[in-house]
């Protein structure tokens, strides 16, 4: 048997996230969304982030503006203007836990992803860093990407999957590649594969070399 962890990052988008939401539900498949401070600002942003709680998704911090990879900014307050001003949003919304994903690099690990600022105010705050394990690439082949994200199923027990609400990408194929998956299998879960978790409440859970600036 094999799992199947979806997450949404860079939403959410007052277009594509209800759509999303509404195969997600169609499926009873619960999910991660990373969302980002920027598109909480709106009232509508706000009552997406609330749907995708009261729906039993699990919603997590994936920075403020998504411009500059955290371990390559070189702003003293990136930390504050990108995790904190994000949690600012968040939080009131969903309290806890809390989930943090890096972002950079179109999907690849590296030492781009964090600073050792950033780990320091992960571990104070008590966050849980979520990494991944399949990029199938929706944001560039919207059509193309089921089958590298069955691929990618096929090869691992559990696979932490990321893609996009956001326009032109995942939203078109994912109806289609829901009942793939569910047709092979399957089993879906919003729980994430340890080895993805390298920061638990605020522990670092595995080794982070490799991951944070200067490592
Ligand atoms: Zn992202």
């Amino acid at each position: 048997m094999s799992l199947l962890t979806l997450s949404f990052d860079n939403g959410p988008d007052p277009h594509v996230t209800p759509r999303v939401l509404d195969i997600l539900a169609s499926h009873r498949i619960t999910a991660q969304f990373f969302v980002l401070g920027k598109h909480l600002v709106t009232d509508e942003g706000k009552r997406l982030v609330a749907r995708a709680r009261d729906e039993g998704h699990v919603v997590g911090n994936h920075s403020f503006t998504h411009a500059i990879p955290l371990g390559e900014d070189t702003r003293p307050d990136a930390v504050e203007a990108e995790i904190a001003a994000t949690d600012a949003l968040v939080a009131p919304l969903v309290p806890t836990p809390k989930w943090f994903r890096p972002f950079g690099g179109g999907g690849k690990l590296g030492p781009h992803l964090l600073s050792p600022r950033a780990v320091e105010h992960l571990r104070q705050h008590q966050y849980t860093c979520v990494l991944w394990n399949s990029v199938p690439g929706d944001w560039l082949d919207p059509k193309g990407w089921p089958e590298k994200a069955l691929a990618d199923c096929a090869a691992q027990a559990h696979t932490l999957m990321v893609l996009h609400d956001i326009p032109d990408a995942c939203l078109e194929g994912l109806d289609g590649f829901l009942h793939r998956a569910k047709a092979l299998g399957m089993r879906f879960t919003t729980r994430s594969p340890p080895e993805c978790l390298p920061i638990v409440d605020g522990h670092i859970a595995r080794d982070i070399t490799g991951l944070v600036a200067g490592t």
